[in-house]
């Protein structure tokens, strides 16, 4: 009975929500390899059907609708499957969206590639084969020359969280805003938190981020972003192209929100008890 009436409850306010104040959920992606790639289409197909899909310049702007889903998309990381694969799928369906990149991971040889891979980006080693390797210096402008937003990422893919060094974490987020700059010729204005760490225990990082120059920031805690969300730590999916259609429809329109938070006022009621 309890958990048809938290659920019940739950799920109309959000479509009560939905209907009145525009929404806007966030998607990620990491690398496309030849396996996903058909996955990915749906998804972008899905998006496009059914959701409005919107830059993050649109979000924070407030040009939303308050019929449908919002969606911005994004990517993270820097890979040399972003011009194969996404670049081409999204002009062709013309969907925005957002590509996060640490500039250490850009124009490197090989053999560095390999090294950046293996030591900063991946925690399993032996997955450095399936990557499709890094973007290049002209990969990076024709991102931007098609239209879409660049944002950053750190130099280093750096864990910000564990970062006690004040110097060196200033560093990685604006050295790697200045490069991106300088590659692109286009102001950098949006970040996304390498692997979703957005607190550390002594610097404020917003507060960086801001002096850095930057006016947005991506986490990876799943949620509704809408007109009052704090836009340095703004909501988003942990997505993947791998994901079933399915799976990642419910994810898009927060359908699981409801038993995440039917969960955690469970556990409420227990403790309570
Ligand atoms: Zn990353």
């Amino acid at each position: 009975m309890l958990f048809y009436y938290l659920g019940y409850s739950r799920t109309r306010n959000l479509l009560l929500r939905l209907k009145h104040q525009p929404v806007a959920r966030f998607v990620t992606y990491h690398d496309l390899p030849p396996e996903v790639v058909g996955q990915f289409r749906a998804h972008l197909h899905f998006l496009r059907r059914n959701t409005n899909v919107v830059s993050l310049d649109d979000f924070l702007g407030g040009r939303l609708t308050s019929g449908k889903m919002n969606v911005v998309i994004t990517f993270d990381d820097g890979y040399k499957s972003w011009v194969r694969v996404a670049v081409p799928m999204l002009l062709e369906l013309g969907l925005p969206a957002t590509f996060f990149v640490s500039s250490g991971f850009v124009g490197l040889t090989a053999e560095g590639e390999t090294e950046f891979v293996r030591s900063k980006l991946l925690s399993q080693p032996d997955d450095s084969g399936k990557l499709t390797g890094g973007l290049g210096i002209e990969d990076l402008k024709q991102i931007v020359q098609s239209g879409f937003t660049v944002g950053g990422h750190t130099v280093n893919h750096c864990d910000l969280a564990e970062q006690g060094d004040e110097d060196r974490l200033r560093y990685e987020i604006a050295e790697d805003k200045r490069r991106l700059e300088q590659i692109t010729g286009k102001p950098v204005a949006y970040f996304a938190y390498p692997t979703g760490k957005y607190v550390n225990p002594k610097i404020r990082l917003a507060d960086v981020l801001k002096e850095s120059g930057y006016k947005g920031a991506v986490t990876t805690v799943s949620g509704f972003n809408r007109a009052g969300t704090n836009p340095f730590f703004l909501h988003r999916e942990l997505t993947d192209a791998s994901m079933q259609e399915r799976v990642f429809r419910a994810r898009v329109l927060g359908n699981y929100d409801a038993v995440r938070s039917l969960k955690r006022g469970m556990r409420r009621v227990f403790h309570q008890r």
